[in-house]
């Protein structure tokens, strides 16, 4: 039987701990790209309990998987969403990555994310205060997120 090589990356809530399963490789070397906004930490949606918690690449846990990447076997999609913090005068502006079946449509995907819950802080200390979805940006990534080149 072959096997794949992947990873989990474990929910950090801790009533949650769902095991999920990210895009492999999960980091793409710098410069490969020219968003430089992102690096080897990152903020991720849990899809069963809606925790968005930040996360770096020390969470992400190596497995032989017996079946393809599914993101590149075109069943799961890796998203990030963009906004700022809903607070009036707040900076903060991020992306949230989140994992999908390519099936789901849009809207149902929104009906989940609107149920998120922020459980980081702003760069100003406060709880960061996720905006109403109109104002979101999402699209479509193939990588977690940065390496920093060796
Ligand atoms: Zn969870
Ligand atoms: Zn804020």
């Amino acid at each position: 039987m072959p096997d794949y090589v992947g990873n989990w990356l474990e929910c950090r809530n801790r009533n949650c701990g769902f095991p999920i399963r990210v895009p492999c490789p999960a980091l793409v070397w710098k410069g490969q790209r020219g968003d430089e906004d992102r690096a080897a930490a990152f903020l991720f949606a849990c899809p069963v309990c809606l925790h968005v918690n930040p996360y770096t690449q020390n969470d992400l846990r190596e497995v032989r998987f017996r079946s393809r990447d599914p993101y590149q076997a075109g069943r799961l999609v890796l998203y990030s969403v963009r906004f700022g913090c809903a607070r009036p005068r707040c900076p903060t502006e991020l992306a949230v990555l989140t994992v999908a079946a390519v099936n789901v449509s849009l809207a149902m995907m929104l009906g989940f994310w609107e149920g998120w819950r922020a459980k980081f802080k702003c760069t100003s200390g406060h709880t960061f205060r996720i905006p109403a979805p109109e104002v979101w940006w999402i699209q479509e990534e193939k990588a977690l997120g940065f390496n920093e080149p060796s």
